[in-house]
């Protein structure tokens, strides 16, 4: 069975710059199947004279793009979306092919990812500003502006989503907007490329500068760009913070997390052993809101051997992707084999799953169960980010929030219940940014905006919904008098 398309010639990437295809001087690195290990394309190391050259070209597009009204902004983002649906199928079965994802997967990626365009389309309708007569004959007014040329920096396991987090609403509020993909995966980004020209928007206006830690201090570094989303680890999250802030630059970093999934005795059976095993195994765990540590509170047997049981049952390459590459494969091995060196049970270990028929050469792990693990050891308190559940057991769900309230990161909490009240104490108490009740993966859908707290998220606000406008926009206030006042006042 061919699980997804995997392409039999390499594509070599291009920087998209001042609105042509360019080929970078660079060096170039291999970029593999994570599905049969094969050399699908190459990524170029861009230099810094290229880096240099997109953002002047952003930079010479940006007064044009600012003057243009929003709601001819928001044309070109119609076509755009109409374009990436069109091609919904090309870009699924690319970014599958890069970042191990299954095809199902890659698709739902780019559809999340069209919410938040839909979004930014709404924009037009939305953001008028505000205009209020704040003293006899005065009014004030504010209206949002553009900061310049933006960018965007994009972690491997969403090659299409975690991109479309971003630019639709900075394009939409009349920024130009240059995209660094992940070296890993940057074949999707070369087709959405080709739609943003296809849609018709102006030179300069969406850039794609390829690279890896070299091009992206560059980019910061370029007096040009005047704001630095990014997404990726919590390491790289923070030097790229930290960078950005050492310019005066406005930076949003999102970095890694430990989400944690709370199960007590009242949890529904079915919905929490789904929600549970979708939320570790989804996207083979490589997702920042991927359940990571279950908490088990008091007696819940049934429900732990109904997830083991669920995830065994689970084929390798229909059901459940491939990791990134081999170093991911190394490293969670190592982090299996410390869990039990430190005393906890791996009761279902993935590393004795088949591969599927026809790529054996892949990057896969089943689904992996460590039980009785105990919080302050390795397997229970750092980011996997491969289909791995540690378990840990608590008395009582005041102890269960104690750990969730001393989790470093800050994305996800869920807890499964059937009883309003404790979904209400947990929600309140918990510390992360983004809480489920009974959903194993809370992903806030737009308007409401994504974005966690602690180690998963450096800078103010949040990376999508209306939270995201006050990033990308700064707030201009004019106030205004046209004639003398009688009366007495201090604005007269
Ligand atoms: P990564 O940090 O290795 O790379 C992300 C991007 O940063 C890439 O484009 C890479 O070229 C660049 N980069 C890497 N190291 C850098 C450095 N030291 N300085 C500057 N740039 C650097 O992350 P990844 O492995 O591609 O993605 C997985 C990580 O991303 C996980 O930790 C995951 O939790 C996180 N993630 C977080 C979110 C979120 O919303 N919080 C979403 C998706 C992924």
């Amino acid at each position: 069975m061919k699980l997804v398309k995997i392409p039999e010639t390499e594509t070599i990437c291009r920087n998209l710059s001042g609105g042509k295809w360019t080929t970078s001087k660079g060096k170039h690195l291999a970029v593999h199947s994570p599905y049969n290990g094969a050399a699908i394309g190459q990524v170029p190391l861009s230099t810094n004279q290229e880096v240099d050259e997109a953002v002047s070209k952003a930079q010479e597009a940006f007064p044009a793009w600012k003057q243009t009204p929003i709601k001819e902004r928001t044309q070109f983002l119609f076509r755009f979306r109409d374009l990436m649906i069109k091609h919904l199928d090309r870009l699924a079965h690319t970014a599958a092919a890069e970042s191990g994802k299954t095809v199902a997967e890659a698709r739902a990626g780019v559809m999340k990812g069209l919410e938040v365009a839909e979004f930014a389309l709404s924009l037009q309708n939305m953001d008028a500003g505000g205009l209020m007569e704040v003293s006899r004959g005065v009014t004030c007014q504010s209206n949002r502006e553009p900061l310049g040329v933006v960018l965007g920096i994009a972690p491997f396991n969403f090659p299409a989503m975690v991109p479309l987090w971003m630019y639709p609403v900075a394009l939409t509020m009349g920024n130009c907007f240059v995209l660094k993909p992940s070296e890993k995966v940057p074949l999707t980004s070369q087709i959405v490329g080709e739609l943003i020209l296809e849609a018709g928007y102006p030179a300069g206006v969406f850039s794609i500068v390829n690279g890896g830690v070299d091009a992206v201090n560059a980019l910061i570094d370029h007096p040009g760009i005047k704001a630095v989303a990014f997404v990726g680890s919590t390491p790289a999250a923070k030097a790229v913070y930290m960078r950005a802030s050492s310019h005066g630059k406005r930076a949003l970093a999102l970095g890694g997390a430990k989400n944690h999934l709370i199960v007590v005795p009242d949890a529904d059976l079915e919905l929490t052993v789904k929600g549970v095993v979708d939320s570790f195994t989804g996207c083979a765990g490589q997702r920042c809101m991927a359940a990571s540590l279950m908490i088990a509170v008091g007696d819940v047997e049934p429900i732990i051997e109904k997830i083991k049981s669920t995830a065994t049952k689970m084929t390798l390459g229909s059901e459940m992707g491939a990791l990134i590459d081999k170093p991911a494969y190394d490293r969670i091995s190592g982090i299996l084999d410390r869990a039990e060196k430190s005393g906890a049970k791996i009761v279902v270990d993935g590393r004795k799953a088949s591969a599927p028929q026809g790529y054996e050469k892949g990057f896969w792990l089943g689904p992996t169960i460590i039980d009785n693990a105990k919080p302050g050891t390795e397997c229970a308190d750092v980011e996997i980010f491969g289909p791995v559940l540690t378990i840990v057991r608590s008395p009582n769900l005041s102890s269960a929030m104690a750990l969730e309230q001393k989790n470093p990161f800050g994305n996800a909490t869920s807890i499964f219940t059937s009883s309003g009240a404790t979904a209400r104490y947990v929600a309140s108490q918990a510390t992360n940014g983004m809480i489920g009740v009974n959903i194993g993966v809370p992903v806030p859908r737009e308007p409401f905006s994504f974005g966690g707290t602690k180690e998963s998220k450096f800078g103010h606000g949040d990376i999508t919904g209306v939270s995201s406008l006050d990033f990308w926009t700064d707030l201009k206030k004019v106030t205004v008098k046209w004639a003398p006042q009688a009366d007495q006042n201090w604005m007269s």
